[in-house]
């Protein structure tokens, strides 16, 4: 079979250095239904083999970094924000059993009444 011969997506699997395995798609993902469109097209259906494949990789690896990389940095992005945040509270909750001490002084409990308020936003 000369390349002019070969559809494009088997040579570019070629190209890429992998040895067709499947025997129905010619590792190609699609195979001929062996009827046609109208207009003379071969009608292509998705092979199973990539079912299959996909299978495997999931079974050997399903993490979310894997399979969704663009969520598994949102996720890793919203814990480190998270985990600033607990850390922010904490000080808050440190600096209103400081002010406690200074119940008298009126700045310092204005101060003490407006961190509690902060904190009753997260609790
Ligand atoms: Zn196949």
């Amino acid at each position: 079979m000369s390349d002019d011969a070969t559809p494009a997506k088997v040579r570019l699997t070629d190209e890429l250095g992998h040895t067709p395995r499947c025997p129905e798609c010619n590792d190609t993902g699609e195979r001929d239904s062996g009827g046609a469109h109208p207009w003379g097209e071969p009608i292509y259906l998705a092979c199973e083999c990539k079912d299959v494949e996909i299978g495997r990789r999931w079974r050997e690896d399903s993490s979310l970094a894997a399979w969704f990389p663009i969520t598994a940095r949102r996720m890793r992005e919203l814990q480190e924000e998270n985990d600033r945040l607990c850390a922010a509270v904490t000080l808050l909750r440190e600096c209103e059993r400081t002010l406690e001490m200074w119940a008298d002084v009126a700045p310092a409990v204005s101060l003490r009444a407006d961190i509690r308020k902060l904190l009753t936003q997260v609790a």
